[in-house]
């Protein structure tokens, strides 16, 4: 079948709903990929799809197409976990040091932070001299050296770095047998054989509703399962930003704080202890809680960060003393209550405001910029009382604006919410 009859067909196939054959998904996948399908075909077949809908077996050719579009890595010993991207997200930098030192091997390929999301390539990439960059042969020298490497992304499903970039054009990104095949697509090329899935729900995620995302969570599971990954996932709150710190220094000092033992807001430090122990289930590590404990108390856990930083050319003396901006700005509550919520939206955008995150590709971020929240939900406040602080020159004013938006200050007391939804 040739790529240019084989889009035709699928266009015609898809917008009556009907299921399209692996073999026409594989021609039409590698087609775009090649440039021999346009974008003016590709972009109705992405509408067809996107009102249509994929059956099961539709989805995981599409995500093996996609999946064999470029190289393809093989780490089968090797745990990884995904997120699907929320404000505050340091789980990387936390429970993958944990699960290294406790004897599960880590291989991980990331990207960079777009709008509220943060990408653990910028964290990682706001220690000085860390580089990102690593070819395949060091990749798999480290991970056999350290037990954890995270690399950039690089060109592994090149077919999905194509076809996302028309999703983002079309409108056709909110599909959830495009959003499944898309995330998946990466790990599977990727090769880590264990794989923990973080589902973020609220709004300061992609995915808005519990329901949603228990969808999305079911998919990327039974996609991993069936193309040869042993896989789980968590829901998470993402309603309010996660521990502390948003902005990218500012949340590896927060992630080292915890390793070191030092005090974090709890969601931070149940969820990085409770993903760290379902990445040890996944790879049937005995007694997974007391050895994270463990790795935590013997600071083996952060000895894991430091070699890890080493590895990669960064200097692991400077992760006690994060540069941040010398910028610094607090806001005070406007009146007295309880926390109600701090916005996980809000406050992204004013971290972004800031300087911390990029608006679109290729924006330069200011790794010291960010946003520290000085109360969590249920803390009690009084008037005039700091509950953030603000990092950068960067539209300061808008940034207090928006910090000041997300506070809700409730006369009655209230309960923390929940940091783990659900699990599957
Ligand atoms: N993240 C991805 O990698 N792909 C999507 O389609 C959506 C979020």
């Amino acid at each position: 079948m040739s790529n240019e009859s084989a889009v035709l067909d699928a266009i015609e196939i898809k917008k009556f709903g009907g299921e399209l054959s692996e073999e026409m998904i594989r021609a039409v996948v590698a087609g775009y990929t090649d440039g021999v399908v346009p974008d003016y075909q590709m972009a109705p077949l992405l509408m067809a799809i996107f009102i249509r809908g994929m059956g099961y077996e539709e989805t995981v050719a599409l995500t093996r197409a996609m999946a064999d579009s470029g190289e393809r890595y093989s780490f089968p010993e090797c745990v990884d976990k995904h997120s699907t991207g929320g404000v505050g997200d340091k789980i990387s930098l936390t429970s993958l040091p944990i699960a290294a030192a406790c004897g599960a091997p880590v291989a991980k390929l990331s990207g960079r932070g777009l709008g509220t999301t943060g990408g653990t390539i910028d964290k990682l990439e706001s220690i000085p001299g860390f580089s990102c960059d690593l070819s395949k042969e060091r990749m798999v020298r480290q991970v056999e050296e350290v037990g954890l490497a995270i690399s950039e992304a690089g060109d592994l499903a090149p077919a999905d770095k194509e076809i996302y970039a028309l999703r983002d054009a079309t409108g056709t990104v909110d599909s959830l047998p495009l959003i499944g095949s898309s995330i998946v697509s990466k790990k599977v090329a990727t090769g880590a054989g264990h794989l923990l899935y973080d589902v973020k729900r609220g709004s300061g995620a992609f995915m808005k509703t519990t329901e949603d995302a228990r969808e999305l969570a079911g998919l990327l599971v039974r996609l991993s399962v069936s193309l040869g990954i042993r896989a789980s996932a968590l829901i998470t709150d993402m309603d309010n930003p996660l521990g502390s710190a948003i902005g990218n220094a500012l949340e590896v000092r927060e992630s080292v704080r915890f390793l070191t033992g030092g005090e974090v807001p709890g969601d931070l430090s149940n969820e990085a202890r409770h993903i760290a122990v379902r990445l040890l289930e996944l790879k049937e590590i005995s007694a997974p809680e007391e050895a994270v404990d463990n790795a935590l108390s013997s600071g083996a856990a952060y000895g894991k960060l430091r070699e890890f930083v080493r590895a990669q050319d960064g200097d692991a003396d400077a992760l006690e003393e994060m540069p941040v901006s010398g910028d610094v700005r607090v806001v005070a509550a406007p009146e007295g209550g309880y926390v109600a919520k701090f916005g996980a939206s809000g406050v992204g955008r004013a971290a972004l405001t800031l300087g911390a995150g990029r608006v679109k590709k290729g924006d330069k971020i200011d790794p010291g910029a960010g946003v520290e929240l000085l109360v969590k939900v249920g803390d009690r406040i009084g008037e005039g009382e700091p509950v953030a602080r603000l990092y950068g020159g960067r539209n300061a004013d808008r940034a207090e604006a928006l910090v000041r938006e997300a506070l809700e200050i409730s006369e009655e007391p209230v309960e923390p919410p929940p940091a783990i939804l659900d699990s599957l």
